[in-house]
């Protein structure tokens, strides 16, 4: 008897040592090209038990998603192709290390000419393009993000028949100058709703040189989803927006021949390839 109550007293421990299997985790897709985001997972842990997650030393925000902590990451276009360390502290004090292997993109050069309205194919005028993409860009990276998830759902297109004209990646010489294309066209006639892909707040909606009309989405945790060369746009900084709303109409505004929709999704500042964001969810 006395062993028997020995055993019934041992069994939560014994129990406890099962499900507490050292948690695993995961890098989504497990192998990650120049430009492309990833998600981590962690699995047999719960999102208190991650005290700090970091890639390459940078903290990375970390929020439940499918009931398991994770975290997304951004890799740069122009990234060094390599293996990265990514590293977890858990609340009891454990580290995991897992390496993250980057493979290099193929690269893809066309020529690109400056349109008439933007100065023609000039030097004087390539040179105010690149000046000023950069200075939007600078814009766009300095918008906020708040420290949570908006999003419980998938993200959705940005448009209700999502035919892709040009993809994300490649480099557009023009001149001197190389530009890549870091979004991605969906064909789009002048005044087609675009879309709000999940719910966030706006952040920017207005016309600029290059990007002429454009609304910026923040869904939250650095996840930004900016929507380009519009002819209207429909919403306020400041707005709460939900997935689906209509965001504006598409158009040619800024550095565009004809219209069509410029989707550009950036994590923490690095513009990724939209068509392998939305692969992750
Ligand atoms: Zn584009």
């Amino acid at each position: 008897m006395k062993y028997i109550s020995f055993i019934f007293f041992l069994l939560p421990f014994i129990f406890f040592q099962v499900v507490h299997a050292a948690p695993a985790v995961s890098v989504i897709p497990e192998t990650v090209m120049q430009g492309e985001p990833f998600m981590v997972q962690i699995e047999g842990a719960a999102l208190l038990d991650v005290k700090k997650m970091s890639f390459e030393g940078k903290r990375l925000n970390v929020f439940s998603y499918g009931g398991k902590p994770s975290a997304l990451v951004g890799i740069d276009l122009n990234k060094k192709p390599g293996t990265y360390d990514l590293n977890m502290v858990l609340a009891s004090g454990e580290t995991l290390t897992k390496h993250v292997i980057i493979g290099a993109r193929e690269k893809v050069e066309a020529p690109l000419g400056i349109p008439a309205k933007l100065g023609g194919n000039t030097p004087a005028a390539r040179k105010s393009v690149v000046l000023s993409l950069a200075r939007e860009n600078a814009a766009l990276n300095g918008l906020r993000s708040i420290k949570k998830a908006l999003w419980s759902e998938k993200f959705d297109f940005p448009v209700a028949n999502p035919i892709v004209t040009d993809a994300y990646g490649y480099s557009r010489k023009t001149g001197e100058y190389s530009i890549a294309h870091k979004g991605t066209d969906f064909r789009a006639k002048e005044g087609t709703p675009v879309l709000a892909m999940n719910r966030g707040i706006v952040r920017f909606a207005r016309e600029t040189r290059i990007y002429g009309k454009t609304v910026a989405v923040d869904h939250g945790h650095g996840v930004m989803t900016l929507y380009m060369h519009l002819s209207k746009t429909k919403v306020n900084v400041g707005e709460l927006v939900a997935k689906g709303q209509e965001l504006g109409l598409s158009g040619k505004t800024g550095y565009a021949e004809a219209p069509h929709l410029h989707l550009s999704v950036k994590i923490g500042g690095v513009s990724i390839d939209p068509m392998k964001f939305m692969e992750l969810f």
